[in-house]
């Protein structure tokens, strides 16, 4: 049978006015879903409509830390996302009772990020943000398939381990042909009480991460922000309330929301 349509994705068709924005990382662990979260909670205080899909299958943290705790609900052939904060949030963990999604194939995370796309009302977005599982993986070329405008942005630490890694993430863009927005260093740095910046993770990742692509690319990659350390954003993760939301003066937020505005 030739007649089986593939699903439509709006933000793929000709006028689409919504960015999308892939969030990247080489490794877990070094912020990636926290940056996401930031991000979408600034954009969405500004006054843009703006979605997240959690894509992370390991991960999938982004309800919890948005405090996104309902259910989609299904409307027709639509579903229809839960939100907090103004943000609207899918995430396949809210498809996967337990770990399940960890077990996924290529082809089932595809059919996956294609439904998330497809079949979720999420209205005329001004912002997608996707939060990709950290690496080269599956679901970073699927997307690359289904949404080859979404741009990409690569979240490091200073540590030059964690840049290499990220340069590989990033340099995917390069094989599928995406824009690389930006890269966000985060945990670059811990304010101790007499105001001197402790470098727990060392120092140089964004910038290295930045210039190793823009040479890849042949086209500026600019650091877009440097994220410090800082308890409070942690603390907002679990308990669901953005730190830019609730101290958008504090230093880690403050860095945020210029990252925010500089999309
Ligand atoms: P990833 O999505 O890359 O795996 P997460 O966003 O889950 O990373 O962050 C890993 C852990 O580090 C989480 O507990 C998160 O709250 C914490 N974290 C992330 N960024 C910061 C930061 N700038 N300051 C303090 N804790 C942070």
């Amino acid at each position: 049978r030739g007649d089986v349509q593939e699903p439509v994705i709006p933000f793929a068709q000709p006028g689409s006015r919504t960015r999308v924005y892939a969030v990247a990382s080489g490794k877990g662990g070094v912020g990636k879903s926290s940056v996401t979260v930031n991000l979408a909670a600034a954009l969405a205080a500004k006054g843009l409509k703006v979605g997240v899909v959690d894509a992370d299958i390991y991960g999938h943290s982004v309800p919890r830390m948005l405090g996104a705790d309902g259910r989609p609900t299904q409307v027709e052939s639509m579903i229809m996302p839960p939100s907090a904060h103004g943000v609207k949030v899918i995430s396949i963990g809210m498809f996967t009772p337990g770990n399940a999604a960890v077990v996924w194939r290529g082809p089932m995370l595809h059919r996956a990020l294609q439904q998330f796309l497809a079949d979720v009302y999420w209205g005329d977005l001004d912002v997608l943000l996707l939060d990709l599982p950290p690496g080269t993986g599956d679901v970073a070329i699927s997307l690359a398939q289904l949404l080859p405008s979404a741009e990409i942005l690569v979240v490091t630490t200073p540590q030059a381990a964690a840049a290499e890694v990220a340069e590989r993430a990033g340099s995917i863009a390069l094989q599928t042909h995406q824009r690389i927005v930006g890269v966000v260093e985060n945990m670059s740095w811990l304010e101790l009480p007499d105001g001197q910046r402790m470098e727990v993770f060392g120092s140089g990742g964004g910038a290295q991460v930045a210039e190793s692509l823009s040479r890849a690319v042949g086209a500026k990659v600019p650091v877009l922000g440097q994220i410090p350390l800082d308890t409070r954003l942690r603390e907002g993760g679990d308990a669901g309330l953005p730190l830019v939301l609730s101290d958008p003066s504090a230093p880690a937020a403050a860095a945020l929301i210029t990252v925010a505005d500089r999309l």
